[in-house]
């Protein structure tokens, strides 16, 4: 069953460029979808459709059935991950602290969020005690898009949007990411976008690419094996 549904979505910014012409796609539950194409072809905007950082012009984005549109902004992140290229960790605060972000805000009872924090910061590879108590720019940018996962996945979101999310990173570093993200991914089922403009990061980690050309026109969606054979 399709779990995000892009129906008829078109995207023309302010300025009159179109982003997106209108576009169909599904994402199935639980695949990790990889969304690639060249700088400009509109990836980020779809994604951002998802989470209503950006409002279709036409068109609409169902998500488990539900048009997003008609949901309240705030309520609909707190169940979505969002991971960007450059984290956007609060300088300031410890990473522990930054992946009980999202908890705090929900205002979970202290032990729940501590037992989730180091839950997490295992699951990415970090020590809770060791990396737990760092600021941000103690740790390498390859860690730092370890704390960025984990932060999303403090609340087990169904969904995760993923942009460029080890674009920042160097290849050998990207390479670990890769295979432990898709490790997680496959412990935890959650349903994610990843949007990327390497097509080998694209192969790599998803069930089903989805090819972006200039002006956001759907070329095709396919499995891995079929866009290696071709
Ligand atoms: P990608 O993620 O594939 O690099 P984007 O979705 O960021 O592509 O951008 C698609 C197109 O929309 C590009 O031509 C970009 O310049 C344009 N665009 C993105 N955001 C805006 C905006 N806020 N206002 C005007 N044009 C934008
Ligand atoms: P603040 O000073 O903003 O109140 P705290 O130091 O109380 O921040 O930490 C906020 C949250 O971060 C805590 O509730 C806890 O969930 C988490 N946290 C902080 N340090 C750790 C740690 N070493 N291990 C696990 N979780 C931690």
């Amino acid at each position: 069953a399709p779990f995000i549904r892009f129906e008829g979505v078109r995207k023309e910014y302010a300025d009159g460029t179109v982003a997106v012409p209108g576009l169909d796609l599904d994402v199935r539950e639980h695949e990790l979808l990889t969304l690639v194409g060249p700088s400009g072809s509109g990836k980020s905007t779809l994604l951002r459709m998802v989470n209503r950082l950006v409002e279709p012009s036409a068109g609409r984005v169902l998500l488990d059935g539900r048009d997003v549109g008609d949901q309240d902004p705030v309520q609909l992140r707190r169940g979505i991950g969002y991971v960007i290229q450059d984290v956007g960790l609060f300088p300031h605060r410890t990473v522990a602290q930054n992946v009980a972000t999202v908890p705090r805000l929900l205002r979970w009872e202290p032990a729940r969020a501590r037992n989730r924090v180091a839950e997490l910061l295992e699951l990415v590879g970090l020590d809770p005690a060791v990396h737990g108590r760092r600021y941000p720019h103690e740790l390498s940018g390859g860690q730092r898009q370890r704390v960025g996962v984990a932060r999303a996945l403090a609340t087990k979101p169904q969904v995760m949007l993923m942009d460029e999310p080890f674009g920042a990173v160097d290849p050998e570093g990207r390479r670990a990411l890769q295979s432990e993200f898709r490790q997680i991914h496959d412990d935890l089922g959650t349903t994610v976008v990843l949007v990327t403009h390497d097509i080998d990061e694209a192969v790599t980690l998803g069930d089903r690419v989805a090819v972006l050309r200039q002006g956001g026109h759907l070329e095709q969606v396919a499995t891995p094996v079929t866009l290696l054979t071709r």
